[in-house]
């Protein structure tokens, strides 16, 4: 009897939308809003004094579960790090998201942006002028190198956003 109980359930379902007003988006005429944090194509952006934030660390390239990211570092004249060149295959990529969790800079990140696909696959690598872009993605504000990265200004303590020193002793019972 479980059984006629499970099919009729079933077949309760199937009636329940049959005559349901269908919904239909006209794609590619209508392309649905998706939400900022949508993962997509990447890119690599560039700090609010306009500076790309990436300092070529490897981090995003070493949790990268598909090794679909290479890059090799350089160093300007004032000690910054920069990837000299930067490269993305898409067609391994499976949008994870694992590179911008871990890009201590926030320069790596995904956007909702995904009509890319081409016939010809190599066209599906990215080098570094086809992921740099000229402003800051999500977050515009944030500038990795006014946090660390500069030499120490000023004693212990007075460094933006750093908390005074405790004194360990009075912490003790
Ligand atoms: S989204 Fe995932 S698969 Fe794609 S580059 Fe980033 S870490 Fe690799
Ligand atoms: S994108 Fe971020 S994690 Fe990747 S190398 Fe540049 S700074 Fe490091």
């Amino acid at each position: 009897m479980e059984w006629i109980k499970g099919f009729l359930k079933g077949f309760a379902t199937t009636l329940k939308v049959l005559f349901r007003k269908p919904v239909t988006e006209q794609y590619p005429e209508y392309k649905r809003p998706l939400p900022a944090r949508s993962r997509a194509v990447i890119i690599l952006t560039r700090d609010p004094d306009g500076e790309e934030r990436c300092v070529a660390c490897y981090l995003c390239s070493a949790v990268c579960p598909v090794s679909c990211i290479s890059m090799q570092s350089a160093e300007k004249e004032d000690g910054r790090r920069y990837p000299r060149w930067f490269r993305i295959n898409f067609a391994r990529c499976i949008y994870c998201g694992l590179c911008e969790e871990a890009c201590p800079t926030l320069a790596i990140q995904l956007t909702p942006h995904f009509e890319t696909s081409q016939r010809d696959v190599l066209k599906l690598v990215y080098e570094k002028e086809d992921l740099l872009v000229n402003h800051g993605g999500k977050n515009k504000d944030y500038n990795f190198y006014r946090h660390a990265g500069v030499t120490m200004v000023g004693d212990k303590g007075t460094h933006i956003n750093e908390e005074e020193p405790v004194d360990l002793k009075s912490n003790l019972p």
